[in-house]
């Protein structure tokens, strides 16, 4: 913050709920405006949610992938950062709501709260199969990998055993074929060396999914040849065949039970639930429907990015859920708080399509 700007009687008050790539990025792009930024998280880091498969597959350790936000924020004296779980906005009297009762006033407000794996209605399978979204879930799904090769050195009943050294993934995103290659690799080539009873190259990585075929967002070619690159590693791809149910014995799909021991969910996602919070129009994943400058319908001074909305670009298809578009709508936002304080109105958000990775 320049002296000018910390010395504003009244500076207009930005308030950021999420410090995910969304709502970083806006504070980052809101560096050097006429504000008072607080920025809102119900965790103390920022977290590079595409490597989380890495933590999970012991490649990488947490300190890795995540950051404090304070400390990010550390030089911008503007930017008050706060620990704290929001569950309302009070749009009429322009207040955030905190699960501890607090309010929050704003002039304007960014929502920018992400998405959660989804269960299509059985969360009675979470316990089963953990998602893989936060910090926990990795260093929680790393423990399971890793006691289940443990527990399967020590086994002698050679079903129990089998079902300790399966490992199944349900979902074929990128997420899913992340988890399964690596898990596979870890078993192929990291650990063999490690065990006396047990040769973990015998174990079964599964991937399972309900649709046709894997990575579904990316072209023919492409997926086949990432099913072709997880069959060379030894992954048993099974498409076509949603799961049925998941239990702490294994999983049901195509009327088929497999035993297993390490299940992982990595098959749907729902919006926050920033669209309940404001009783805005919702898709079916509970993602809010942003006007073309990603105002929320109804509120001109309430933005909504990343992955809790759903827009569509310029072209007419759906802004990908993804880090980059997240990012660029942060950038888009903080740009048009910007404008708006010179007097200036900016043209629709346009998505930049720079490709995806898996
Ligand atoms: C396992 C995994 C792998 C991925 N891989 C890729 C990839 O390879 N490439 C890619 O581009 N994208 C990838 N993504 C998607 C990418 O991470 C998201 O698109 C991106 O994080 C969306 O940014 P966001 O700001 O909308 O939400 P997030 O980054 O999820 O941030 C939301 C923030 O809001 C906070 N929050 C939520 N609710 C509240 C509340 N009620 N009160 C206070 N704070 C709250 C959360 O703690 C979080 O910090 C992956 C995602 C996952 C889960």
């Amino acid at each position: 913050m320049t002296t000018e700007q910390a010395q504003l009687p009244n500076p207009h008050r930005v308030v950021i709920v999420g410090a995910g790539f969304g709502g970083l990025e806006a504070t980052f792009r809101l560096a050097g405006a006429p504000v008072a930024i607080t920025l809102v998280d119900r965790r103390n880091h920022h977290l590079f949610q595409p490597l989380l498969y890495q933590v999970a597959t012991a490649s990488l350790a947490t300190s890795e992938i995540a950051w404090p936000i304070r400390y990010l924020l550390r030089d911008r004296a503007e930017v008050t950062t706060l620990f704290a779980t929001v569950n309302g906005v009070d749009a009429a009297n322009k207040r955030v709501l905190l699960d501890d009762g607090d309010t929050l006033p704003y002039d304007t407000l960014i929502l920018a709260t992400g998405a959660f794996h989804a269960y299509f209605g059985h969360d009675e399978w979470e316990p089963f199969a953990p998602g893989l979204k936060t910090l926990e879930d990795a260093t929680t799904l790393r423990r399971r990998i890793l006691v289940a090769f443990e527990r399967a050195e020590r086994e002698t009943d050679p079903a129990r055993r089998a079902a300790l050294l399966t490992f199944v993934i349900v979902g074929a995103g990128p997420t899913g074929v992340e988890l399964a290659g690596t898990i596979a690799e870890l078993a192929r080539d990291t650990l063999p060396p490690d065990f006396r009873n047990i040769d973990t190259q015998h174990a079964r990585v599964v991937l399972i999914e309900a649709g046709p075929r894997v990575l579904a967002g990316f072209a023919d070619d492409l997926s086949a040849y990432a099913q072709r690159s997880l069959e060379s590693l030894g992954v048993e791809v099974v498409l076509g065949k949603p799961v049925t149910e998941c239990s702490a014995d294994g999983v049901m799909y195509g009327g088929e039970q497999l035993a297993a021991k390490t299940l992982i969910w990595a098959a749907g996602v729902r919006a926050s639930p920033a669209a309940e919070w404001l009783n805005a129009p919702a898709d079916r994943a509970g993602r809010l429907q942003v006007n073309p400058d990603l105002t929320v319908p109804g509120h001109p001074d309430i933005f909504a990015i990343g992955d809790t909305v759903a827009i569509a670009d310029t072209d007419g298809k759906p802004v990908p859920g993804i880090a980059p578009a997240a990012k660029q709508q942060g950038r888009y936002v903080a740009d048009t708080i910007k404008a708006r304080l010179r007097g200036e109105t900016l043209p629709p958000f346009h998505y930049k399509n720079s490709g995806s990775l898996a």
